[in-house]
């Protein structure tokens, strides 16, 4: 199979090897119905070769094996194991950095992303463009996550100095040279659909009906979801800092003006609204100032720790995952890659 990684051009037109990250957090119920889909939807094209990468992430169940046993009868099925759960986002990363198609495609393990899309996403990617990104027109959610969704993408958006797509998820299907530039991004906390559109290129979206999940439960409880959502805003922008200096020049500014206001109306003696400067008993109001400004203290000091936090991680400089063993995909050559975030322990049976 001739994945061809030459300069930056990906094979778009001749034979090409499509590959499909799949990041698996105890996919049990689903996984095998997922290989199904995928093998049928795009194991037999005439135009493309397919490899199938999935990413364990520190599963507990029986998903290790049952990858395993994908890799051991489909020699075009490749696993990472990492060493631990570290996160639907680093097991993107991880997979990114292993695949050696010349388009890579990343979807979920729970067949909410159809693979059938991935078909229109490759129509596309011959089409000339490098980043081809599934937008979700209809969710099978709760009122309340979809509400929470809408509200994230439209403040990343109002946020981030790049365009982020709205309602645009990980589900992609990537060129190789969009691949290798995500790859070289040397940063540790990832938010890859941010990072996806801040490499540029051509991109566009492909509007896709967003169905339930096949089998299983989410993944993500709703503190994680939290981390990803305060992940992709701090990740991309710098602007809250901006904001919260903003905030402290109107609260200044608004407390000079009633200083100022307070002075005069106490010399002059003046009754407003009936009433005379000696009348008015301010305990309600200090307090009621006193909290507002330790609140806005106190929110601002968190933000500024965000990203503090932020610099301590990527600091440290430990890498985005590690993988304890590689499995499958003989006869696909090893991509030559030298990645920050890959364990130097790794190797590949
Ligand atoms: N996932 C993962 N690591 C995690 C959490 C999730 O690899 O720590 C994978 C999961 O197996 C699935 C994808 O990320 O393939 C999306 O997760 P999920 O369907 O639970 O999220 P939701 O669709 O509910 O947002
Ligand atoms: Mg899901």
């Amino acid at each position: 199979m001739g994945a061809q990684h030459g300069g930056y051009v990906g094979q778009r037109t001749d034979r090409a090897l499509i590959s499909v990250v799949v990041p698996c957090f105890n996919e049990q119920e689903v996984v095998k119905l997922t290989q199904a889909r995928l093998v049928a939807v795009l194991g037999a094209r005439r135009e493309f070769d397919l490899e199938i990468v999935y990413v364990d992430d520190g599963s507990t169940d029986k998903t290790s094996e049952i990858l395993g046993a994908f890799a051991n009868e489909d020699d075009r099925v490749a696993v990472i194991y990492l060493s631990r759960n570290f996160g639907h986002q680093a097991a993107i990363t991880a997979g990114l950095q292993h695949a050696s198609g010349d388009a890579v495609a990343v979807i979920d393990a729970d067949l909410q992303d159809p693979p059938e899309v991935i078909l229109k996403m490759i129509d596309q990617w011959r089409n000339g463009y490098d980043v081809v990104y599934g937008v979700r027109r209809e969710r099978e959610e709760g009122w309340f996550k979809r509400s929470a969704y809408s509200a994230f993408y439209r403040l990343l958006r109002a946020l981030a100095r790049i365009e982020v797509p709205l309602d645009s998820g990980d589900f992609a299907l990537l060129d190789r040279r969009a691949v290798d530039m995500l790859d070289s991004l040397p940063e540790r906390v990832r938010f890859v659909r941010g990072l996806r559109a801040w490499i540029g290129l051509k991109q566009i979206g492909v509007p896709y009906e967003r169905p339930g999940r096949a089998a299983g439960r989410s993944k993500y409880t709703a503190l994680k979801l939290l981390r990803l959502g305060l992940d992709g805003i701090f990740s991309l922008s710098a602007k809250p800092l901006s904001l919260i200096f903003l905030l402290g020049v109107l609260a200044s500014t608004a407390s000079a003006v009633g200083f100022v206001f307070y002075l005069l109306w106490q010399i002059s003696g003046i009754e407003i609204f009936g009433t005379s400067p000696a009348a008015v008993p301010g305990f309600t109001t200090v307090i009621l100032l006193l909290f507002l400004l330790s609140g806005i203290q106190l929110i601002s000091i968190g933000v500024i720790g965000e990203y503090i936090g932020r610099i301590y991680e990527e600091t440290k400089g430990r890498p985005t995952y590690l993988s304890q063993r590689v499995t499958g995909a003989r006869k696909l050559p090893r991509r030559e890659i030298d990645l920050a975030g890959e364990a130097e322990s790794e190797w590949r049976d």
